[in-house]
């Protein structure tokens, strides 16, 4: 079928407001030509992210009003632990009020200076909390993934190679390793079972724990029931509890796979970080039970993240990413691929050769599909990820990517051909573009406020 099947009908519509683009112009502008600055309703299709800006089920608003406030002990915190434990197995669960939280708490109780953290790929709050406690962050993703253009299904793997090398020569400095499913910041791949599986095998041999970031678990349980030999027969929920059933701890955003619009939790097996955890939990968050959430959002999360394995709900998740991807390789563009799980990224560096990276090619492409069509999407390229040598030169990031994310259950298949005509536009044009210069920015995160002006 041509036709995405969107597995719900609309109850309750919000309204979008159309502005022209000279004032889409004027409002970049004003905006520094920082996107993260401008307002929401400016911006005719959001895709910044897919973090939190979700629609919620009429099963989850309903949930909410069932919201039991009481400060410890309630029954939607019993309800949020219970769905927990269901899908993940694990011992110790906390609630956060987001996915940083937890990995901020995780940072603070168990990373210390001169630690190395091994991952597949951080994701850049997971990468800044790493790096704010003392700590390097190491990425080390699958050969696979460095051809962006190249079909292999799991382009999210660990290296398996590097990881042994890794452990070999630094375990004394590594508190734990992660794996982040799917890989946010690498095209929204995912990660398979064999691979996971592998990176266990290793982390055992030098008792090492793993720490998994779930954040988008769902939707790479997805991949595996579709791309991986042996999981074709089995249930989402199954797939979900073998991969938890391989690492001792996780973090997550409940913003992403939780269906939710804010939420997060931190899980784990041993008893000490749990122990630790509470305490800073405590100190930072709030009390054990609700963590920094109210009642009404700890149920909207366990609601969510049900409704995340529904392989209908799945189905369709992947059909809007694989639609407007389809379309975009018949039109020559370039794009990563094969489809991630939750956002369609443009390689703006292929894009836009003509520019350098010195330029921010990236935030070039992000800006021009805003005065084109209103369209918010981000940049991950040199302003995410680019250092500074010793000299100030920028060292840039190995990719320039333009993710243009999905939130869940929002937009219509009329919404996604309407993208897919202003990224055709702006392909149109390609080379009248040009690049941006950092005018200002902060110490960490810069990507989030930095004020920039075209070269
Ligand atoms: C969003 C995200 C986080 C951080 O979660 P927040 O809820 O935004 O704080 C961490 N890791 C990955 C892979 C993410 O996508």
């Amino acid at each position: 079928m041509q036709t995405i099947f969107e597995p719900f009908r609309i109850k309750m519509t919000e309204p979008i407001k159309v502005i022209s683009k000279e004032e889409r112009i004027r409002k970049l502008h004003e905006a520094h030509h920082n996107v993260f600055l401008l307002n929401a309703e400016d911006c005719m299709i959001d895709l910044l992210t897919d973090s939190g800006t979700g629609a919620m089920s009429a099963r989850q608003w309903a949930g909410m009003m069932l919201g039991d406030e009481s400060y410890a002990g309630s029954r939607s915190w019993k309800k949020f632990e219970s769905t927990i434990r269901t899908i993940t197995g694990i011992k110790h669960i906390f609630p956060t009020h987001q996915g940083r939280a937890a990995e901020s708490l995780l940072a603070l109780t168990q990373v210390k200076p001169g630690d190395l953290i091994p991952n597949n790929s951080h994701f850049d709050t997971t990468r800044a909390n790493m790096e704010y406690a003392g700590a390097e962050a190491l990425d080390l993703i699958c050969e696979e993934a460095s051809d962006l253009e190249k079909e292999f299904p799991f382009k999210g793997n660990m290296h398996i190679g590097k990881l042994q090398d890794c452990l070999e020569s630094h375990h004394e400095k590594i508190p734990f390793v992660m794996i982040t499913v799917t890989n946010n910041t690498g095209g929204g791949q995912p990660v398979s079972m064999a691979n996971l599986k592998e990176v266990r095998s290793l982390v055992d041999q030098y008792n090492i724990p793993l720490v998994l970031d779930a954040c988008r678990f769902a939707e790479n349980a997805f991949f595996i029931k579709t791309q991986e030999e042996g999981y074709a027969q089995k249930e989402l929920l199954d797939i979900a509890q073998e991969m938890f059933s391989l690492v001792d701890a996780a973090t997550m955003s409940l913003k992403k796979d939780g269906l939710a619009n804010i939420g997060g939790f931190f899980i784990c097996n041993q008893d000490d970080w749990a122990e630790q955890f509470k305490n800073a939990l405590i100190l930072r968050e709030g009390f054990p039970t609700y963590g920094g959430l109210a009642g009404r959002d700890l149920e909207a999360c366990a609601i969510g993240l049900l409704e995340a394995l529904s392989l209908d709900y799945q189905t369709y998740r992947h059909a809007t990413i694989q639609y407007m991807l389809d379309k975009l390789i018949k039109a020559g563009i370039p794009v990563v691929r094969p489809a991630g799980g939750h956002a369609v990224f443009l390689d703006a560096a292929k894009f836009l050769p003509h520019i350098g990276k010195v330029h921010f090619p990236a935030i070039a492409l992000v800006n021009a599909l805003y005065c084109e069509g209103g369209i918010r999407a981000v940049g991950l390229g040199s302003l995410m990820f680019g250092k500074y040598d010793a000299s100030g030169g920028l060292i840039p990031a190995p990719h320039e990517l333009v993710r243009m994310a999905f939130p869940r259950r929002v937009y219509t298949q009329s919404h996604f051909d309407y993208m897919v005509e202003v990224v055709l536009n702006v392909w149109g044009k390609r080379s009248e573009l040009s690049g941006y210069l950092i005018e200002k920015e902060p110490p960490f995160l810069r990507h989030f406020s930095a004020w920039l002006k075209p070269v």
